[in-house]
């Protein structure tokens, strides 16, 4: 009996293929980018720069499965501007990741740096890859398959790649390691967020969140809440989702809900991070969902994330994924303060109906800049060899994440304008002011 044979041609076809406007996260990059562009009259030469990334890399990642058989994965490297120093941003395993939605990380990056004013310019990677489906060998050969083939790209002073979604210390040493060998000698500024014993920096793990906090806390100041009879809701419980449900608890919140992509939970009387976490880690689907003392928010997780988005909280944490804010409920929204641990949750449409509303919004490219600032911190470490401590790193990224709160905030009171709209015209100066010292060529 012949084989049927898979119609393979056909379904590459649509592995690299975009989504349409509306889902499209590239799209709402731009639009966001048009509208800071309108409100600070940007001249259209930088506009039109700005609006391309500089360099996108596709690469084909062969990789031999346990099994003896060869899968390929799509993978992207996304260089959007460079004009402020080496570009700078994670890598997403995901298996929702296209090209499209790498250029929008990798300008959301470009902002982010600017905004907190680190020397680096904007970056992204992925692959489409559900990670949880492999082995941790075919893991290791996925990655450093990938990083060879971005290698050309890559560099100290090119381009540094750090976590994202679903990657982490494991996979930054590899790419570190890839990358050394091929060079022939250590290079530990290459990546960030790798672990301590290979050059990471101490706070890197929790820094995402931990900027975040800096924020809320300059945030509840202006809004004058109390943190101590204050609730806040987390959705997604990541690395950036689980921190910053700590930080908010540490800071007195009731977190009286949370969610990841299995399911979300409630208690009015709060929740622990820490035994939510400890529930996660040892549940068979590793999902927060049945923790003891909580109810589930629905039985269907996209439900229950749905939920949690509309509680009637003061802080609202988006840490998950794009577009789970939009025109569709964002009327809906009860919370006073939304801070952005996730990188494009908000859509356009949605950012507009909430400014109307009057809820303050600390947008990604500063609420979660902290996780790039720390790595520019260990970057700088790695480059002296010499290496800072816990207190050091916390007290020179609350300096950082301090000031850049107040000059946004600043800049949305005297402009009247949202605060996503300030962050971008703060950034969006700072970019061109580079590119215009440094002009074109050739
Ligand atoms: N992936 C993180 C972000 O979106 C960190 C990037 C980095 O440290 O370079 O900001």
């Amino acid at each position: 009996m012949t084989e049927k044979r898979v119609p393979i041609g056909e379904a590459y076809a649509v592995l690299g293929t975009t989504p349409p406007p509306e889902v499209n996260p590239w799209y709402n990059a731009l639009r966001q980018l048009d509208k800071a562009a309108e409100a600070m009259n940007l001249d259209s030469s930088y506009h039109k720069i700005l609006a391309t990334p500089k360099r996108v890399l596709e690469v084909q990642i062969p990789v031999r499965m346990d099994d003896g058989s060869i899968e390929v994965f799509l993978g992207w490297r996304v260089q959007h501007n460079d004009a402020r120093g080496p570009c700078k941003g994670g890598i997403r395993y995901h298996p929702g990741v296209h090209r499209d939605e790498v250029k929008a990380l990798a300008m959301w990056m470009t902002w982010k740096t600017a905004v907190v004013d680190i020397p680096y310019g904007g970056a992204k990677g992925g692959i489409k890859v559900d990670p949880h489906a492999l082995s941790q060998g075919e893991l290791e050969r996925l990655t450093r398959r990938y990083a060879f083939m971005i290698s050309p790209i890559i560099g100290v002073n090119r381009d540094i790649p750090a976590p994202d979604v679903y990657t982490g210390p494991r996979e930054m040493a590899w790419i570190m390691d890839t990358y050394s060998q091929i060079v022939g000698y250590p290079e530990p500024g290459v990546v960030t967020g790798k672990p301590l014993e290979v050059g990471g920096s101490e706070g890197r793990n929790e820094a995402t969140a931990r900027g975040l906090q800096y924020t809320v806390e300059e945030a509840i100041r202006v809004l004058n809440i109390d943190p101590k009879r204050a609730t806040a809701a987390v959705q997604g419980y990541g690395n950036a989702g689980y921190f910053a449900a700590k930080f908010m608890h540490e800071l007195g919140m009731k977190v009286v809900a949370v969610s990841d992509s299995k399911g979300g939970i409630y208690n009015p009387d709060g929740l622990d991070p820490d035994a939510v976490l400890a529930h996660k880690q040892k549940s068979d689907d590793k999902s927060v969902r049945d923790f003891p003392g909580a109810t589930n928010l629905d039985k269907d997780a996209k439900a229950a994330n749905a939920k949690l988005l509309e509680l009637d909280v003061d802080v609202l944490i988006p840490a998950a994924i794009e577009n789970v804010i939009t025109k569709d409920n964002a009327d809906r929204i009860k919370a006073k303060l939304i801070a952005e641990a996730a990188n494009g949750p908000t859509t356009p449409e949605a950012d507009d109906i909430l400014h109307e509303k009057g809820v303050l919004m600390i947008p990604d490219i500063l609420a979660n800049a902290g996780g790039v600032t720390v790595s520019y911190f260990e970057w700088v470490q790695a480059r002296y060899r010499e290496w800072w401590d816990l207190e050091t790193v916390r007290n020179k990224l609350r300096a950082k994440m301090t000031r850049a709160f107040r000059d946004v905030y600043s800049l949305h009171e005297e402009k009247k304008i949202d605060m996503r709209t300030a962050a971008l015209w703060l950034a969006i100066d700072r970019v061109v002011s580079a590119m215009k010292w440094r002009g074109i060529w050739p």
